[in-house]
């Protein structure tokens, strides 16, 4: 039987059910390859917006286009190289194209450009051709002349060559991003964030003598810049910036900048993006911060963007940022959650159950807003976030508040691409259990987005002269942990109800299951059996689960139970759990206010990493049966100017209607800047 619930003060996030009613004509499923399934997001209300709106958000995405490059070549020396040769042979290979090497071809270049090089955007290893080395030979043969892109002095024989070694040679540049600890996490990842031959140590010591430890405002280090071994063996950086590396990418980027600016919709924003541009220009890192700060204080305007060098999980090192953007405007109505969410932000602050001393005394300036994305282009593309807060900077979260945004349209599309597909009655433990999160997880999802963006990662402080990089490699593990498990905790408490966002006391439970089912189960389904888990996010929530369930368990707060030989996630008692999720914010908060590297890692090591090669092996056998791809991604709509008889913008419209390989080809024709 239903309950009866209080009315909430403000418009609820409506359940799953009654979204899907309203939005049963568009088709999210676009493309599926490999472990991948490429969606479309919808963008509402985008014809509702002023003419002066849709024409800065066409013109941002633009700027968004502008960088594709950048994030290709960041992720591999060789992928500029490659991916024309790929799209050559894609679009004109004359042999059979329903020959399985031709099939097993196209998986690889939909991977490739999902990948926006030849890495996996989410395990870092480099993919694995399913097409024979004789097929390519003769394929490249049969290319137009030009098609190769040369180095100076090099013969096409010897670009082939390590074209072939690049895509067959599984122990040539193999990982993207290497995190062990053990090994030189620089020289070992592929990533193209480093000069060749450039150490771990050398980047560490190189950095050490730029920070000084008293600048209470300390740039982001290395943040645009790649650091390379000149010809005296000495380290340099060559700074991403208009006359520096990727400057005509940049050039590009500032100039769909400056045709958006007279259309900024206050000065503040105008303000940000002039300094964006500064910034852009000089590559002055002072300036970024500049940026950042009239970027976070402006809270008023619609439309808004990053667009930039920003996240810096594909550094080993947590230092140099991988370009992305992102364009939206906000969801009004939306936001209103949200925004009672962060003006309590004090309050959640004063009660979080860690050592006060790590608490923030005077939170400042959590913005938060619920958003419409409109366009996603570089990192962010096609695989995207849910939320993003932003900017990164330690000192400036702490003295001029942070932006917190959770991109409700993604979200939307995610979970309704979902209806239906199955996984709730293979993994989900019973009916009831089950019946409860159909009712209340996407609702809870996304108030846990808006709690970990909004207030986990803008909460709690750093000890005094604690270095904010001292956790190292386990740096970006641990911050999610710490976002997560604030989101976590708070999810069950009464404060909710009394503002206004969650009607149910006990919706959290739906929340709770789930996010301990992924950490223990599901998300294996992501790993390829022998491997580790390895990525940031993965790690946090594995870390999470594990950890509940072995402190858990003298009181057998939760099991793992078999049920016909398969394993189930049994929860006994939510209410311990909830504690048990308070102890460990507080461990991590204080490993991170004071930079507690050996305590952090042990943590990582212990809970993280590792996996059980049975329940591994059970997790991708039940997932086959169910025909559910670990990764998704989208592809952006097309926007189309209606234009009058003189050249002027009457309108601006969006089109979903290009598929995947359509869409990439478009934007390797028409917005290759390197
Ligand atoms: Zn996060």
């Amino acid at each position: 039987m239903k309950k009866l619930l209080p009315a909430l003060a403000l418009a609820p996030i409506l359940s799953l059910q009654a979204i899907a009613a309203e939005n049963k004509n568009f088709n999210y499923h676009v493309d599926n390859f490999a472990d991948i399934e490429v969606l479309r997001y919808e963008v509402p209300q985008f014809d509702a917006l002023s003419l002066n709106q849709k024409v800065m958000l066409y013109y941002l995405s633009e700027a968004a286009q502008a960088g594709r490059d950048i994030i290709w070549d960041q992720n591999g020396r060789y992928n500029l190289k490659l991916r024309p040769v790929l799209e050559a042979i894609y679009t004109g290979y004359a042999g059979d194209r329903d020959s399985a090497d031709f099939k097993a071809f196209e998986t690889y270049m939909k991977q490739v450009w999902f990948g926006n090089g030849v890495y996996h955007h989410y395990s870092n290893d480099k993919f694995t051709p399913a097409f024979s080395e004789e097929f390519f030979d003769n394929a490249v043969a049969a290319l137009p002349a030009g098609t190769l892109r040369l180095d100076e002095g090099e013969t096409p024989e010897e670009c082939i060559a390590v074209l072939k070694k690049v895509i067959f040679d599984p122990t040539f540049m193999p990982k993207k991003v290497v995190q062990d600890g053990s090994k030189d996490v620089v020289a070992e990842s592929a990533g193209n964030l480093y000069g060749e031959g450039v150490t771990q140590k050398e980047v560490e010591a190189f950095y050490d003598a730029m920070k000084d430890p008293s600048d209470p405002t300390p740039v982001s280090y290395g943040l645009n810049a790649k650091v390379v071994k000149g010809a005296d063996g000495k380290l340099h950086e060559e700074v991403y910036c208009l006359n520096g590396l990727y400057g005509t990418a940049i050039a590009r980027i500032i100039d769909w900048l400056q045709k958006a600016l007279p259309l900024a919709e206050n000065d503040a924003q105008r303000a940000y993006m002039e300094k964006l541009i500064e910034y852009y220009t000089t590559g002055d890192l002072r300036l970024f911060d500049e940026y950042s700060i009239l970027w976070a204080e402006d809270t008023k305007s619609d439309v808004d963007f990053v667009n930039g060098f920003i996240e810096s999980y594909n550094d080993p090192l947590g230092m140099t940022g991988s370009w992305e953007s992102y364009v939206n405007f906000k969801n009004r109505e939306a936001s209103a959650r949200t925004e009672a969410i962060s003006s309590n932000a004090q309050w959640f602050e004063d009660h979080s159950p860690i050592n006060p001393a790590y608490r923030k005394p005077e939170v400042k300036g959590v913005s938060a807003k619920v958003i419409t994305a409109s366009y996603l282009a570089g990192d962010a593309f096609p695989s995207t976030a849910i939320g993003i807060n932003l900017p990164n900077a330690n000192w400036i979260r702490a003295a001029h508040g942070s932006k917190s945004v959770t991109l409700e349209n993604i979200t939307e599309a995610y979970a309704l691409a979902s209806v239906g597909n199955g996984f709730n009655e293979e993994f989900v433990i019973d009916k009831p259990t089950s019946d409860w999160m159909d009712e209340w997880l996407y609702i809870t999802d996304m108030l846990h987005t808006d709690l970990h963006e909004c207030l986990g990662h803008a909460s709690g402080r750093l000890a005094p002269g604690v270095d904010q990089d001292a956790l190292k490699e386990n740096g970006a593990t641990l911050e999610e942990a710490r976002a997560d498990l604030f989101a976590l905790y708070y999810l069950p408490d009464a404060k909710l109800q009394e503002i206004g966002v969650l009607a149910d006391p006990d919706a959290y439970k739906a929340e709770y299951y789930k996010y301990m089912l992924n950490g223990l189960m599901t998300q294996l389904n992501r790993i390829e059996p022998g491997k580790d888990v390895e990525e940031a996010h993965m790690r946090n929530r594995q870390l999470i689960a594990k950890w509940v369930l072995e402190k858990g368990q003298p009181d057998n707060v939760m099991q793992l139970v078999k049920r016909d030989g398969k394993t189930y996630v049994q929860i006994n008692d939510y209410v311990k759990m909830r504690q048990l999720i308070g102890d460990l914010l507080a461990e991590i908060q204080r490993i991170k206010s004071e930079g507690d590297y050996e305590a952090g890692n042990e943590l990582v090591q212990k809970y993280g990493v590792k996996i059980d090669p049975e329940l591994h092996k059970e997790v991708l056998e039940r997932y086959s049966t169910l025909n559910i791809p670990p990764y998704r991604g989208f592809v952006n709509p097309v926007y189309n100017l209606e234009k009058d008889a003189d050249g002027n913008i009457i309108n601006v419209t969006l089109d979903y209607t290009e598929s995947y390989p359509a869409q990439m080809l478009r934007l390797s024709r028409d917005h290759s800047t390197l």
